[in-house]
């Protein structure tokens, strides 16, 4: 097997027009500071019958705000069956990209569209495509973290809640590739005991955790139970006592009274939604090696209230997808919202 390595960040697709980040900031400058943001965007929200998705993985104001807040899997499912006119998504480009592929007919806003994702750009569609030839009669799988481009090479899209059970359903014989995450594809590997051909693709955030910084976290914390995302390095998962995608590991904390003290290795905005089911447990972060406290995506964090507030004050940025790309990307994104019928509701505010 011919290896591949991806050193480069590729130009984020999304960051080509400086033209439009400088616009942003001058509104976002012009913003009048008396202003209550909240309820300007409560207001607008109902005046456009616009719904707020927002990942797990936003801040906790704007968690605050969503009409749903969730993982990729449910808030795709989520964007799949909305009425509103409207979807504005407080994510990653990625995000609001399966959310349009789900809804061509609507305009889907994104605060800021230099939100990417470090999974999304190291996968480009071209090299992945020239990479595929090597691989003929597999099915190809893909993490929902993915340009709209790969999406449209691929069988079938998985996110880190469904891969496990996506890739068990398939038969016993079926040679697979996976795409873009290599830990998250070692990790179903493990799961499925099915061996697949993995794309050399990594988070930023998730690979920052690192094992020796967690083993002197635990020996200060020896009562913890430790939690972690399948994008984790294998060193970090073999010290994990549950390993799970952001809304398992908040399930896990939910369902676990008994436990009262958890170092979780994932993005730090997940703690807001687990501090507020589980007041009384303890929540630390598992350090990244970046010497900060906690890990945090800068792509997630480009969203903010007042980007927020003047998407929908003034109806963009909006996800704009070629037609013919739209209608390709759409079996795979649609085969595993069938496939995964049976799983993970969706996780709506306050649940
Ligand atoms: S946390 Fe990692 S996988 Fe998620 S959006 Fe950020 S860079 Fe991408």
């Amino acid at each position: 097997m011919k290896t591949l390595t991806v050193t480069q960040t590729p130009r984020n697709p999304a960051s080509e027009s400086l033209g439009q980040e400088f616009d942003l900031s001058r509104r976002v400058e012009q913003i009048d500071s008396r202003l209550d943001l909240e309820a300007e965007i409560r207001r607008l929200k109902k005046e456009k019958n616009a719904v707020l998705l927002a990942h797990y993985y936003q801040d906790s104001e704007i968690q605050d705000l969503a009409d749903f807040v969730g993982d990729s899997l449910a808030l795709s499912q989520q964007a799949a069956k909305t009425e509103a006119n409207t979807i504005v998504f407080c994510g990653v480009h990625f995000m609001a990209e399966t959310a349009k592929i789900l809804n061509p007919e609507k305009p889907v806003l994104l605060p800021d569209l230099d939100a990417g994702c470090s999974l999304a750009d190291r996968c480009p569609a071209d090299l992945y495509e020239e990479w595929l030839k090597q691989y003929p009669g597999h099915t190809v799988i893909n993490y929902i973290n993915s340009s709209a481009a790969v999406k449209a090479v691929s069988d079938i899209i998985v996110t880190s809640s469904n891969a496990v059970d996506i890739v068990k359903q398939l038969p016993e014989e079926t040679p697979i590739v996976f795409g873009p995450d290599r830990h998250l594809g070692r990790w179903v590997e493990k799961q499925t005991g099915k061996k697949m051909v993995l794309w050399p693709g990594f988070c930023i955030v998730h690979e920052q955790f690192n094992a020796r910084r967690l083993a002197k976290l635990i020996a200060g914390h020896p009562d913890a139970t430790i939690i972690a995302h399948p994008e984790c390095e294998e060193a970090v998962l073999e010290r994990a006592d549950f390993i799970g995608s952001t809304l398992a590991l908040l399930k896990y904390v939910q369902s676990h009274p008994e436990l009262h003290k958890f170092i979780v290795a994932t993005e730090v905005g997940i703690l807001h939604q687990m501090q507020k089911s589980r007041p009384d447990a303890e929540f630390v972060c598992s350090p990244p090696n970046s010497g900060c406290d906690c890990a945090m995506c800068p792509y997630m964090r480009l969203n903010t209230l007042e980007k927020l507030y003047l998407t929908l004050r003034d109806g963009y940025p909006e996800i704009v997808l070629d037609p013919e790309l739209q209608t390709k990307a759409l079996r795979p994104v649609q085969r595993m919202l069938e496939m995964s019928k049976n799983l993970s509701p969706v996780q709506q505010k306050g649940d």
